[in-house]
């Protein structure tokens, strides 16, 4: 395959030696590192069958191989058929893999249409360069056509709706896509302008230099799928084990982490922070009555409720079954004692309709400010949860302070007493 040609005398270069490398053994190392990779992307979608794409990326591994190994000439097919067979497979192959970009990245079927009807349309072309008006070049050019438009979809498609968590997998292998492009396109423009000395073949080192990409593409595509693969497993096991499962918003983990890197950076810039401890009223008693499913239902609508209710830089969190804690940076302890109110309004007037009739729930709040109530998370954690004990302690659906002192919260007052009115 690759054969050392010696030269007697000084080669015109200067040097002693150079490499000659022939079409059909580039095909057969083409073919089984193709046919390697099929096999190692069937074996990662057996045993990741939730990944979307990774079936289409090995059906399209085998598709691309087989179409390999047949364009090594076969004496018992005629030549138009053997190419016209193993170019299809190729085309098809590549369909394939267009198509697994677009299922891996979640985007609906229809989107694929434009592109495989351009793929479709260069594909009837070649057989008319095949079988209608048989012409290499003509071949070329459509073949190169289309390996350009479904790689730049590809890389398109990568680059634009790929989470970010993906990256760099996902730059990477729409790099390398565009690149093929790139490439296919500078070889379609070649096949147009040159005429090959009115041969109408295409050079020896021009064919040894596309094979040898296709080699490269092959392998460093497939290593691009498994690497997005994986990031992708990591970003998903990353975000399991920061979102409390039924509620969708984050669990005690993260208030935790998040929790003491706020009260520093606030007391290192001299910010405030509040934090709410929030819990359900006599939530036991609407698991009683109406049953677990109802609960678990009237835990996602308050979850909705706060997360409605407060700013984008909040921090929300599930710390235990019908307890929730809200962390408010740059906010004193008026502007918390007025958020907690509101949003104690908003749940207690607020209905979730369930088959068996309108559900309804109030919620308890303690509110705890930095500075006032402690200088570092623990004490602010404990300042809220006496807090909430007060307001459970006093008649539930109330918001409660231990640092309000006397006249200290005067100018929300009428609040605090409507409150305590309720
Ligand atoms: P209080 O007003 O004093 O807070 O009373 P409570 O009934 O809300 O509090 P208690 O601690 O007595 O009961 C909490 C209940 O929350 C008991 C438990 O079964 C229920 N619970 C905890 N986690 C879940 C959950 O994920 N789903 C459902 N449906 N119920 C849960
Ligand atoms: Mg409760
Ligand atoms: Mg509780």
């Amino acid at each position: 395959m690759l054969r050392p040609r010696h030269r007697p005398g000084p080669s015109p270069g200067g040097k002693g030696t150079s490499v000659d490398l022939d079409i059909p053994s580039l095909l057969v190392v083409n073919t089984l590192l193709q046919t390697v990779a099929a096999l190692c992307l069937s074996m990662a979608a057996l045993s990741l069958p939730r990944q979307a794409g990774l079936t289409y990326w090995a059906a399209s591994g085998f598709a691309q191989a087989a179409g390999l190994a047949l364009s090594n000439q076969l004496d018992w097919l005629p030549p138009w058929l053997t190419l016209l067979s193993s170019q299809f497979l190729i085309f098809t192959g590549y369909g394939l893999a267009y198509i697994g970009v677009v299922r891996f990245l979640g985007r609906p079927a229809h989107e694929t249409w434009p592109m495989l009807a351009v793929g479709v349309l260069l594909a009837a072309m070649f057989l008319w360069f095949t079988v209608g008006a048989p012409e290499n070049r003509g071949r070329i050019l459509v073949s190169s056509l289309f390996f350009a438009a479904l790689s730049a979809a590809m890389a398109w498609h990568l680059v634009r709706h790929a989470e970010r968590d993906l990256c760099p997998a996902t730059t990477v292998t729409a790099a390398l896509y565009a690149a093929w492009a790139l490439l296919a396109l500078a070889r379609a423009g070649w096949a147009l302008v040159i005429d090959w000395q009115g041969t109408a073949q295409e050079p020896h080192a021009m064919k040894v230099a596309t094979r040898l990409v296709i080699i490269c593409v092959t392998t460093t595509v497939t290593n691009g799928y498994l690497w997005m693969i994986s990031r992708r497993l990591d970003s998903e096991l990353m975000q399991q084990a920061r979102q409390d499962p039924l509620t969708g918003v984050a669990n005690r983990r993260v208030m935790w982490a998040a929790g003491e890197m706020e009260v520093s950076r606030a007391l290192r810039h001299h910010r405030a922070l509040s934090l709410l401890m929030i819990d359900i009223d006599h939530f036991k008693a609407v698991n009683d009555r109406w049953g677990h499913g109802t609960g678990d239902a009237l835990l996602v609508a308050v979850a909705d409720c706060l997360t409605h209710e407060l700013r984008r830089s909040d921090i929300l969190a599930r710390v235990g079954g019908e307890e929730f804690m809200a962390l408010l940076p740059e906010t004193g302890l008026e502007d918390a004692w007025a958020v907690a109110e509101r949003v104690r309004q908003q749940v207690a007037t607020a209905t979730l309709d369930r088959p068996q009739g309108a559900v309804r729930c109030t919620v308890s709040i303690g509110v705890a400010t930095l500075g006032a109530d402690g200088h570092v998370w623990e004490e602010l954690v404990t300042a809220a949860d006496q807090a909430l004990y007060r307001a459970k302690d006093t008649g539930r659906n109330r918001t409660e302070t231990l640092s309000v002192g006397p006249g200290g919260l005067e100018a929300i007052l009428p609040l605090a007493q409507s409150s305590r009115g309720a």
